[in-house]
This record gives C-alpha cells, structure tokens and sequence, in this order.
C-alpha cells in the first residue's frame, strides 16, 4: 500500500561524512531504514524481546532481530500480525511528496534554463526552443535530482552542532562536536512529508504503530515520524513498478517510445527498443567474475554483457534481451548492518544511482516484454529493500510538457 511518512522532527539518514565532523544526510529514504524503524518499533513494543539474544541467520549473528517468538504473551500482541510477516514485507525508497526523479538521460538548455528540457532518447543533444527562436548558441547540459509540478526541487536542510554521537550505539561521547545536516522541510510550510510504498501490509497493521523513528541519532530526538495510509487519488505516490492494471496505456507509451527511439537514431533493424529508469538505487552482485569489473572492460559489448549479469535481468528467457545503451552514474558504497554482531560492516558493492536508464533491444513483443519485467521485483540484490526498482520510461514529454 502506498503511505507516507509525515515527520514531527528533522532527520538524518545515511550520514555520509564528507569531511571529518561533518555529518551530511541523504535526501532521500531507503527501504532498509524504513525497515530498521519498523522493527526498532516492534521490538521495543514487544514484551519477549531480549536486549542481549542473538539470532544467527544465514551463518551471521544477529541482535536486535524481528522474529515470532510465540510465546503466550505474543496472543494478544497488537503487532502479532506485523511480526509474524515480517520477512515478506517490502519497502520501496521514500521520497519528498509530489516529486519525480528526474532520468539521468534528462538535459537542459545552457543559456536559458526556463527552456523545455529534453531527452537524449528522443531528441537531439540540442536546445529546440533555442533552435526555434534563431539562438547561435543551443547547447544543453545534463540535469539530476527531482523534479515536483515540472519544476527542479530540492529539500529543505539545516546544520545542527552536537555532542558527538557514536555512530553505533546513539550514545554521545563527551568533548567533541559534530555538525549534523538533517532533512528539515520538504515544502515552504516546514512539514517533512515523504511517499512511498510498502507492499504486504494492510491498514489496520500501520494503524498499530502510533510514532516510527527514522534514521540516525533517534535517541537524541531525529526521524520521529507517523506513518499514514495515502489518500485515494495519490496513486502516483510510490514511485515504483508500474501497476499491472496499466498494461495496455504503458504498452502503448512503450510502442511510441520505441518509434521515436529508432527514428532519433537512425536505427533499421527489426528490434523494438524499450527504457528502464530506476527510481532506486540498485546494488550490482560482481562477485561471480572477482574484481572490479567496471574498472577491466574492454570494450563496449563486454560493458553491456557485465550489466547485463549484474542487472539479472532475465528469469526465465535470458536469449531475448540485449542492452542496447546505459546511461548511469555508478558509485561504490560500503554499508553497516548495525543489527550485526562482530563486524558490522558490509562488503563494499557496486550502487547505480536513482535515475539511471537503460534501453533494451528485443523481438519480442510489447505485451510480453511488460510481463517479463513487471514480473521482476527489481534489479540486482536487496529489492525487498527497495533497491534496483523501476519503471518504464518514455521520454520526458509526459512529465514536463504542461
Ligand atoms: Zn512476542
Ligand atoms: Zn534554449
């Protein structure tokens, strides 16, 4: 179900510490944080869970872990359901409400920057309006971030001097200050509301947790939030798979898409030619080959065949699809697991950023190639996190253009 978080503090997540003493928060939530709040609510609601127990899962130790316990006391628990399906609950990314992330194949025009952005799928690396009005200069240059109502958006974030805070425990170390950024408004009347969705969980289970506590430094009063089913009418809340309900309209747009793709690239062969923008962030697995293997490509076919193992994109026919182009911003990134016991960090992974796309090639038909990815619960590893979802894109035209 789609719902949204309306925030009562500000808050930090993922504290990226660009330099030292400097705290810097992501704009954006992640369905692992999301996920972390939900079982930091039950487990400190449930009346069996131990401080000091640990679980291990899958060879790793764990404390702090959601799990049925069934004892007595767990009948009558008003988080009973949420804690039995615990592990089949998906959390997509959140975001500031209204926005859209703007696709990494987005450009603007670099003299006049109230001119219609375009899309390198589509078009032509060149300004239209420009080229309509007789400008010498049409250039255009690439856009990122969000985009709410057709226009750039941006949250709302302020400083906050601290204590320091161990990063770990919450508890905060005397002598040494931190400077913290946290998420302080996402609109001009200082409310922080963010949408996403959570599928496998129904009203009365979100009607059971009255205050969730998001992110970082919650113990000194960050990230606390309530949690809200959206109102009928804001279906467009997650950004996420498209519903399957939408078939026809979207293999509609994707049959359009593809004309004007061919058409914009001089493209003659027989394929149909579709576009995935991710609206998460998606983790690569690599391992399989060892190394870094964005850093060892050859040349361009090798690059697409080592996305193309890295997306696991095919489930059941991997002979049908090829990637055509990608366009991506991929960084690495080394995550904690603080629910861990020993060492908590993870194994640094390869991040294509939110935003990225890429077209794929097929003879398949449209019908079928909506059903081979609407099938697919997202790219990559961790999607019941989030990571590596999607949807289809068409070009800008439909978001920007009123
Ligand atoms: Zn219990
Ligand atoms: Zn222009």
């Amino acid at each position: 179900m789609n719902v949204k978080l309306k925030f009562k503090s500000p808050f930090i997540v993922g504290g990226i510490k660009r330099v030292s003493n400097y705290i810097e928060t992501l704009d954006y939530i992640p369905g692992n944080v999301v996920r972390a709040a939900f079982a930091r609510y039950i487990l400190n609601n449930c009346p069996c869970f131990d401080r000091d127990e640990v679980v291990e899962i899958d060879g790793e130790k764990h404390r702090n872990w959601v799990y049925y316990r069934n004892r007595p006391e767990c009948q009558k628990c008003r988080l009973k359901n949420l804690c039995l399906k615990f592990d089949d609950i998906k959390f997509s990314f959140f975001y500031p409400e209204g926005t859209d992330i703007i696709p990494l194949t987005t450009m603007r025009c670099k003299m006049r920057p109230e001119h219609r952005l375009i899309d390198l799928l589509t078009e032509k690396r060149e300004c239209p309006d420009c080229i309509k009005a007789g400008n010498s200069d049409t250039r255009v240059e690439a856009v990122s971030g969000y985009i709410k109502d057709g226009k750039d958006y941006k949250v709302s974030k302020t400083l906050f001097t601290r204590t320091a805070i161990d990063k770990y425990t919450g508890a905060a170390k005397e002598g040494m200050l931190y400077s913290i950024e946290a998420v302080t408004a996402t609109d001009g009347e200082n409310n922080i509301v963010y949408w996403g969705l959570i599928k496998g969980i129904t009203d009365e289970d979100i009607s059971a947790i009255d205050e969730l506590r998001v992110g970082k430094y919650t113990s000194v009063g960050f990230g606390r939030c309530s949690i809200i089913a959206a109102e009928d009418g804001d279906d467009r809340c997650a950004p996420t798979l498209q519903a399957v309900e939408n078939k026809e309209e979207i293999t509609k747009k994707m049959k359009l898409f593809s004309e004007r793709y061919r058409a914009n690239n001089k493209i003659t062969d027989d394929y149909k030619y579709f576009a995935v923008k991710f609206v998460a962030d998606a983790k690569l697995g690599f391992k399989s080959h060892g190394g870094n293997e964005f850093e060892k490509y050859k040349n361009n076919g090798e690059l697409k065949d080592i996305w193309f193992n890295a997306l696991r994109a095919y489930k059941t026919d991997n002979s049908a699809y090829e990637i055509d182009k990608v366009y991506a911003e991929v960084f690495n990134f080394r995550g904690y697991d603080t629910s861990k016991v020993g060492d908590i960090r993870e194994e640094p992974v390869h991040m294509v950023q939110k935003g990225s796309v890429i077209v794929f090639k097929t003879l398949k038909p449209f019908n079928e190639i909506f059903d081979d990815f609407v099938s697919m619960d997202g790219f990559g590893l961790d999607t019941e996190n989030g990571f590596g979802w999607f949807e289809f894109h068409f070009g800008l035209e439909v978001q920007v253009n009123d």
